[in-house]
């Protein structure tokens, strides 16, 4: 019987960390979605610099395509990307004997579920809800504050902003601040 994990968190909360040091040494077959080029385009890289090969997809159904029976486990990095597909192409996985661990953002910059997430937690065997630490006081960081120009980012602020300067850090709930709201 398969078995489907699901490591959820804010940023810098060291999901990836987490998802690679599970499968260190294991036979795995690692996919993230294609559109996150921040640092490699075939590996998995963590903020501490570990990487795991991964094969970059699409969509969620192409993980179908590529598992071949020799992997004992698929890990899926920065699986907040894919649509809620996600869910059952993990749900046919386990049942064909795999053992899935999925990583990625709970919440976007707003406080609001991404969504494949409320799903995919719903459906895990088992969950890990990793917290980092609030640059502001030091609690324990749920949420992910977007600054944008060094002003908290307004809910409407598009994903993507060209020419402005981004940086995202952990802050607890009472820091997290979202204007507009
Ligand atoms: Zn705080």
């Amino acid at each position: 019987m398969g078995h489907i994990e699901t490591i959820y968190g804010c940023m810098f909360a060291g999901k990836t960390t987490e998802l690679i040091r599970r499968v260190e040494g294991k036979n795995v077959l690692a996919f993230k979605p294609k559109l996150d080029n921040r640092y490699s385009t075939s590996h998995i890289v963590s903020h501490n610099g570990e990487t795991l090969k991964a094969v970059l997809i699409d969509t969620a159904e192409e993980i179908l395509d590529h598992v071949n029976g020799k992997a004992e486990y698929i890990a899926i990095d920065e699986v907040h990307f894919f649509d809620i597909m996600i869910g059952s192409v993990c749900r046919k996985l386990a049942n064909q004997g795999y053992r899935i661990i999925c990583a990625g953002l709970d919440l976007d910059f707003r406080g609001e579920p991404f969504p494949p997430m409320p799903y995919l937690v719903a459906i895990s065997h088992s969950v890990t809800h990793l917290r980092a630490k609030c640059v502001c006081c030091g609690k324990p960081a749920t949420r992910t504050q977007r600054l944008i120009n060094g002003q908290p980012a307004h809910v409407d602020d598009p994903v993507i902003m060209v020419g402005a300067d981004d940086l995202y850090e952990p802050r607890c709930v009472d820091c997290h601040e979202v204007r507009g709201v």
